[in-house]
């Protein structure tokens, strides 16, 4: 890395600012980015900041460059973080996660698409076919998952809409064997309308007329996954329905409500394959319980029938999405089972999450994916926390305690049971009908009163920011964001159960629920996501992490600019100064002797170009000796810890001062 990253290109690696100052952080993001050097480490974290241009930063020519070196040898890179994770799994036998952050359009997705195309350009020397084909299958599940998951937004052209976390499975010689992909909380009201200037799913607009190109890719992706051509046909005719579903509206007549234009029925119950008079049912009244066992068929008023139409339609998207998933999940499943290992595979996980969303209007989305951030950063700042401790362990060195913000009040907040936000929200969404919105605001401001993170107009008469009786408030670690109640209860229920069409019909293999069942207590959203969190995170924990952090450089998707405000922003909410200073705190910096050297030897004539002492530790030792240094020093088994950040500085000045 040395030749490549002269002083011009600024610091590789935040932890050898002179000051952890957001000044200095931001000077040397900028500078960096300036030259091209979109990457910078902290660590071993990398620091990723979207360039919005082609860089001549892949393919096969660098790969080779990356491939089994160690993290220093090279300029900082997504691929040096791939291959790390990969040699760990490999050497160590040891379960693998990368995370990758930040907000939309800051370069996630296409981040865990070079480290996919890295780990499968590197393995599989041997070209075994079963291999190849699990890889295969691997790197096209994106293309399909972005046709039905992705969309264009007016801060991401190809912004995903769901988060994503997927584990590759490696056999004991390192190489891909199958695969888990996990998604979460698709946004799926994106179905029923969208921000002026944004589209639905790609899905929608792909046919041989329109898009043709990647409706082709899309297609071919199905085949090489495997799909049955009977399988691709329901799944188009579910993206039909849908639309018609849209376009049913409904009109008030003497005889009660009714839909205006039946034939788009017709086509709804034709393409779903489904008794038509069960979809017409099922727009224009509800089955309810009532009392014990009781049911009784309730009509809809026309606010409910639109209602119901909307919910159907997201929760067919939703399904259909879903079983995508899972189908990929079972080809990528039967191929990766190897009976003689069953088990004993490594995993490598790859996390493509969306970062904190603060918005004018928050959503019960924007609600679930910041409590997500928060439980990721508690994990992450535990996790640094705790690969440093290990690490201190491992070289023989004291341990010394980090203070370090924590944000647990704020997760607590939210998922603390019984009376937590989701399970106030559990606790209204039970008895819907008899809670209204506004009873549910006052009993979140009961509960949370005091709390330092909450608030609401109520507790807070003069923030004219929020509105009585609608809003409430979580003060993030990220920022302040303002939710109104309103929308966040209620539910809609339909079903393809009834439905002709297996392939239709295993969408919904939980079957056919008796209604008395539903309305006793229904797992809510809210819950729903939370016990995925829990089990996300628990599954990370239980891994060696590695962390890609990315940054969104400007509003306007140009190429070469860096608007500082937004990009302070940012690295604060990130945390990344917390990061350099967690880094250096007790021992700024810690490097392995043989990277040490390489950057410093020629500041001391025992050293350089060559020493002749005998292990690189005493030629580290005898260097910081002529320097005087060597008081503000550890050495470890195999790397120097460096307690003070000057002395670095002043490593770094006369190395300066000599090239
Ligand atoms: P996110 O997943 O964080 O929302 P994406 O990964 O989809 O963001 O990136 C948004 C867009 O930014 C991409 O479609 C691409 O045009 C551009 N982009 C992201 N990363 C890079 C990169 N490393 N090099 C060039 N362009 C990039
Ligand atoms: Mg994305």
């Amino acid at each position: 890395m040395e030749e490549e990253e002269g002083p011009e290109f600024g610091k590789p690696d935040f932890v050898l600012l002179d000051q952890v100052t957001m000044e200095d952080f931001m000077d040397n993001l900028k500078l960096r980015f300036e030259k091209g050097r979109i990457y910078t480490y902290i660590g071993e974290v990398v620091v990723s900041v979207n360039p919005y241009r082609k860089l001549p930063l892949y393919g096969p020519e660098m790969i080779a460059k990356y491939q089994g070196r160690e993290l220093y040898e090279r300029p900082p890179h997504l691929y040096a973080v791939a291959d790390a994770a990969h040699k760990a799994m490999k050497r160590r036998a040891k379960d693998t996660c990368i995370v990758i952050s930040g907000e939309s359009g800051a370069g996630k997705t296409e981040a865990s698409k070079h480290i996919m195309q890295y780990i499968a350009a590197i393995t599989n020397p041997s070209q075994r076919a079963e291999v190849e084909r699990v890889k295969d299958v691997l790197l096209k599940s994106t293309c399909v998952l972005e046709a039905f998951g992705n969309a264009h937004t007016n801060r991401n052209h190809n912004s995903s809409r769901f988060g994503k976390y997927m584990d590759i499975n490696f056999d004991f010689k390192g190489d891909p064997t199958g695969g888990h992909i996990h998604s979460y909380l698709l946004e799926k009201s994106r179905v029923l309308k969208q921000h002026s200037g944004e589209r639905n799913f790609h899905s929608f607009y792909q046919s041989s007329d329109s898009d043709e190109a990647n409706y082709q890719a899309v297609i071919q992706a199905m085949k090489v996954i495997g799909f049955s051509s009977d399988e691709m046909d329901c799944v188009h005719r579910i993206l039909a329905a849908i639309l018609h579903l849209g376009n049913i509206q409904f009109v008030e007549t003497e005889s009660g409500l009714e839909v205006a234009e039946e034939r788009l029925v017709d086509h709804v119950a034709r393409l779903t394959a489904t008794p038509r008079d069960l979809v017409m049912r099922s727009l224009l009244s509800r089955t309810v319980a009532s009392g014990g066992r009781e049911l009784i068929e309730k009509d809809h008023s026309a606010p409910e029938a639109r209602y119901a139409r909307d919910a159907c339609a997201k929760a067919i998207y939703e399904r259909l999405f879903g079983w995508i998933v899972g189908r990929i999940n079972e080809v990528m499943e039967a191929r990766g089972r190897d009976p003689r290992r069953d088990g004993k595979d490594t995993v490598i996980g790859v996390l493509d999450i969306y970062g904190f969303e603060i918005f004018p209007d928050n959503s019960f989305e924007q609600f679930c994916i910041n409590y997500c951030n928060e439980k990721l950063q508690q994990l992450f700042i535990q996790l640094i926390l705790k690969q440093e401790q290990e690490e201190y362990q491992r070289e023989g060195i004291t341990w010394q305690n980090i203070e370090y913000f924590n944000n647990s009040a704020i997760v607590e907040l939210v998922e603390r049971p019984h009376r937590g936000v989701l399970a106030i929200l559990d606790e209204a969404c039970a008895s819907v009908g008899t809670v209204t919105d506004r009873l549910f605001l006052q009993s979140l401001d009961t509960h949370h009163r005091h709390h330092p993170h909450y608030t609401s107009r109520q507790l807070c008469p003069t923030d004219k920011t929020m509105e009585f009786g609608r809003d409430f408030r979580i003060k993030h670690y990220a920022g302040d964001v303002t939710s109104a109640v309103e929308g966040i209860l209620g539910k809609g229920v339909c079903s393809g159960t009834y439905s002709t069409d297996l392939t239709l019909r295993s969408m919904w293999p939980d079957g056919q629920q008796d209604i008395t069942e539903v309305t006793k207590r229904p797992l809510t959203a809210g819950t729903l996501f939370k016990n995925s969190m829990v089990a996300l995170v628990e599954n990370l924990a239980a891994k060696e992490p590695y962390y890609v952090r990315c940054i969104k450089p400007n509003e306007e998707k140009s190429p070469g600019h860096l608007d500082e405000e937004r990009c302070r922003h940012q690295v604060a909410y990130l945390g990344l100064l917390e990061n350099v200073r967690v880094r250096r705190a007790g021992f700024a910096s810690r490097q392995p002797y043989p990277r040490f050297l390489l950057r410093y030897k020629m500041t001391c004539e025992y050293t350089w170009p060559n020493h002749l002492l005998g292990s690189d530790k005493s030629a580290v030792g005898a260097l910081l000796e002529q320097h005087g240094l060597k008081d503000d020093v550890a050495f470890g088994h195999n790397k120097l810890f460096i307690r003070s950040p000057r002395t670095l500085v002043t490593l770094e000045q006369s190395r300066a001062r000599l090239i």
